[in-house]
């Protein structure tokens, strides 16, 4: 039978969510329905309200998500009802050659993984919904595949374990994962949202002697100096000047620079900013079409590289693991990441909230017991 819930979503035409009701479909034989209990606002749900990218509508969105497991399908074996869990936007099948090199974030079967026969919500008069990364957080309730799901501990809360599913995953992810960060480098992280800080997070846990966050906002450097930054560099107007500040802190410039904004001019500007055999790391997502400019002199006589880490390249079920040893013990701050929580109902003042720039993350609070 399917589940009657009431979920945000996104009607042609609109330029806000709607909350409505609609039905979840039962689980298949390898998918869990979880009980929503926080969900964090991230900038890529925003760009699909704002339309600067496109999913076919009326669509649930939201993907950043902690929850309870209510229910299982016949096949399901790595995840209880009653667990607390974390969903990913990048499942992956553990048995291809890109899993079973370390990659999972580039499964090749990822799209069996996400198959699904019919849709897997609907409005009561029948007609389908999309969800958004095949999982559609924005709701009471969810459908995702038990390949996108780690366990989360009952010590950490939801209202923080939602953000390993996304900011945490990709920001420190690129750091430790796609960078692999030393002690002994110097790091440059431009843009200082909550994929931003959890890469300044990535850079203090790696060690990195280095960390310097660069914003276009004052408000956002003040931040970023509470997550792991040693220096601040204010990143307006022209490039090169900006490059020549950097050389000021960083003689001779960095050894890694993270992109976490998503555009071709900051990812021109990270490897600006590096020093000879230095790397650039970009994970900030870019529509189809756009081209990345760097000069070809300063990459072959320079040895320097620049590399994409999608979703961090991150391997989700260790690094929930690794992300909640960190937390535990007081090297990861999840809980000053969370700068709003508001209930469910408030999900487009909460959109609007997160251009405050104070702002790292707004939570919905969805369940009505959630921790
Ligand atoms: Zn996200
Ligand atoms: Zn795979």
């Amino acid at each position: 039978m399917p589940l009657p819930i009431t979920a945000a979503v996104l009607l042609d035409g609109s330029d806000r969510l709607t909350l409505t009701d609609v039905l979840l479909d039962d689980p298949l034989d390898r998918e869990v329905v979880v009980r929503t209990e926080h969900v964090g606002l991230c900038h890529s749900d925003v760009h699909y309200v704002e339309g600067s990218l496109g999913i076919d509508r009326p669509a649930v969105l939201g993907h950043e998500v902690a929850g309870i497991v209510e229910a299982v399908g016949a096949q399901v074996s790595r995840v209880r009802v009653g667990q607390r869990v974390v969903a990913t936007v990048t499942p992956s099948c553990g048995q291809c050659p890109h899993c079973l090199a370390g990659r999972p974030t580039q499964c090749s079967r990822v799209a069996e993984v996400r198959a699904r026969p019919r849709p897997r919500f609907a409005l009561p008069d029948g007609t389908p919904v999309q969800a958004l990364a095949d999982m559609g957080a924005f709701g009471e309730a969810f459908l995702a595949s038990e390949d996108s799901l780690a366990i989360v501990p009952d010590d950490v809360p939801s209202v923080v374990a939602c953000l390993l599913g996304c900011c945490v995953t990709t920001g420190v992810g690129a750091v430790v994962h796609g960078a692999q960060v030393r002690s002994e480098d110097t790091v440059a992280v431009i843009g200082c949202g909550g994929v931003g800080i959890a890469a300044l997070q990535g850079a203090r846990l790696a060690g990195a002697r280095r960390i310097v966050a660069l914003d276009s906002q004052p408000a956002k450097l003040e931040v970023a100096r509470r997550f792991g930054a040693t220096d601040t560099l204010l990143s307006q107007g022209d490039p090169a000047d900006v490059v020549r500040r950097l050389h000021d802190l960083v003689p001779g410039g960095v050894s890694h620079a993270i992109e976490a904004v998503g555009n071709p001019a900051t990812a021109a500007l990270a490897f600006d900013l590096l020093a000879p055999a230095g790397t650039a790391t970009v994970l900030g997502l870019m529509p189809e079409g756009r081209t990345i400019g760097i000069p070809a002199d300063a990459l072959v006589y320079g040895d320097r590289r620049i590399q994409g880490a999608y979703m961090g390249a991150n391997r989700f079920l260790s690094d929930v693991d690794m992300f909640v040893d960190h937390y535990r013990s007081g090297r990861l701050d999840l809980d000053g990441m969370v700068t709003e929580v508001l209930p469910f109902d408030q999900i487009d003042e909460g959109l609007r909230r997160m251009r405050d720039p104070g702002t790292i993350r707004v939570v919905l609070r969805v369940g009505a017991g959630a921790a």
